[in-house]
């Protein structure tokens, strides 16, 4: 597991924070094998997370059972096979009712929650990423648990993550996690079928997803949730490509989260293949609008490229092109040299209202802010000194 880091996602964060997680929670495991959710299980979470957030750590849990919520409330059988539409609809009770457990539970143990309901759609436009990225970041900072599933109910094969699996490894991504726990009813990555093959062994660690372990997930699953292991290799591959260490593990297994939380190997291990920085420049470059132009003063120059700061509005002399909020936009000295490069806060028009301004200016020239940074360090590849 990767050693204590001190997170960037704030400037002003004060506390060195262990490590950040995210927990996925499959059907199976939350109805632990039954044909509803099971509460106890909820208990021993909270129990869980808890213990996680005494340590310093902060846990996201991407929680599936809002289907299956949906059933039991509805009392359809479990196992009725059903169309999409029909799934939404059981999505759409069930998530409330979901969250409802959630919130009952958690609170008993004094831990606060919040509910995020995404689609691929939210994770691809940048804009959207960047406020689903914001949204997270500070609920983590306020002590909140943020729950996440995907938003069933508006979904459509174009834009459905599809499986909590992967959607699990996009949110990791997306947050920074260290490391992305896949919960699940089997103890791990078998080297064969365990349920049809007794020589079938528990892979320790997958330092690398190559053809033979894609070729092990094939075909095994469960009935209760959509993902088998193919999706939950899928998503190590998605996650540990961002800078995420992965583990699958049993849901069942006792102090599961705590005891991986403490290094220990359990489950399936899957090093991350990349660092967190490195596959964030990789991204904010990706899509860089090209006749962008924001031109800084010196200040702002020696700031972004001697002393890792954000750049704030006072910086700007001059706004050029046009781009939208979580565009990556291009930022030059005022001798024509780019400097670098990030994801802007603020949209062109905006830009060119509040450059010059001190931060506790924007809001009354714009009637809103997004805080005063135009682009935040974390947000932001320095291309020259
Ligand atoms: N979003 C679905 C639910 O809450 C589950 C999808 C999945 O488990 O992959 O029931």
């Amino acid at each position: 597991m990767n050693s204590p880091s001190l997170l960037q996602s704030s400037e002003c964060r004060a506390v060195q924070i262990m490590s950040r997680f995210v927990v996925k929670l499959g059907t199976s495991v939350l109805t632990a094998g039954t044909d509803r959710l099971h509460r106890p299980y909820f208990v021993e979470l909270a129990r869980q997370i808890v213990r996680l957030k005494d340590a310093g750590h902060e846990v996201v849990l991407v929680s599936s059972g809002a289907v299956a919520a949906g059933k039991e409330r509805l009392g359809v059988n479990p196992h009725h096979r059903s169309n999409i539409p029909l799934k939404q609809v059981f999505a759409a009770v069930g998530q409330s009712r979901l969250m409802h457990i959630y919130e009952q539970i958690f609170e008993l143990y004094g831990l606060q929650v919040a509910q995020a309901l995404l689609t691929r759609d939210d994770l691809r436009d940048r804009r959207r990423y960047l406020n689903a990225r914001n949204t997270l970041t500070l609920c983590l900072e306020q002590g909140i648990v943020p729950i996440i599933n995907e938003n069933d109910a508006v979904v459509t094969a174009e834009i459905r993550v599809g499986d909590n699996d992967n959607l699990s490894a996009l949110v990791a991504g997306l947050i920074d996690a260290d490391l992305l726990l896949i919960l699940t009813d089997i103890d791990g990555v078998y080297s064969a079928d365990p349920r049809s093959d007794p020589n079938a062994e528990l892979i320790r660690e997958i330092p690398v997803i190559d053809e033979r372990v894609w070729a092990i997930a094939g075909g095994s699953g469960t009935h209760r949730g959509t993902g088998g292991m193919q999706t939950k290799i899928q998503a190590a591959d998605l996650a540990t490509r961002s800078g995420v260490a992965v583990v699958i593990a049993a849901g069942h297994e006792p102090d599961v989260i705590v005891r991986v939380a403490n290094g220990e190997r359990i489950g399936t291990f899957f090093p991350a293949t990349t660092t967190h920085p490195d596959a964030r420049q990789r991204w904010i470059l990706a899509e860089t609008v090209r006749h962008s132009r924001i031109v800084v003063d010196e200040g702002a120059t020696t700031a972004l490229t001697r002393h890792g700061k954000s750049l704030l509005a006072a910086g700007i002399c001059e706004v050029s092109g046009e781009f939208d909020r979580g565009q990556t936009v291009r930022i030059f000295a005022r001798d024509g040299r780019e400097i670098a490069r990030g994801l802007t806060q603020y949209r062109s028009s905006d830009l060119r209202m509040i450059a010059g301004l001190r931060s506790s200016q924007i809001v009354s020239v714009l009637g809103y802010d997004y805080g005063p940074e135009v682009v935040h360090r974390d947000d932001m590849v320095v291309l020259s000194g």
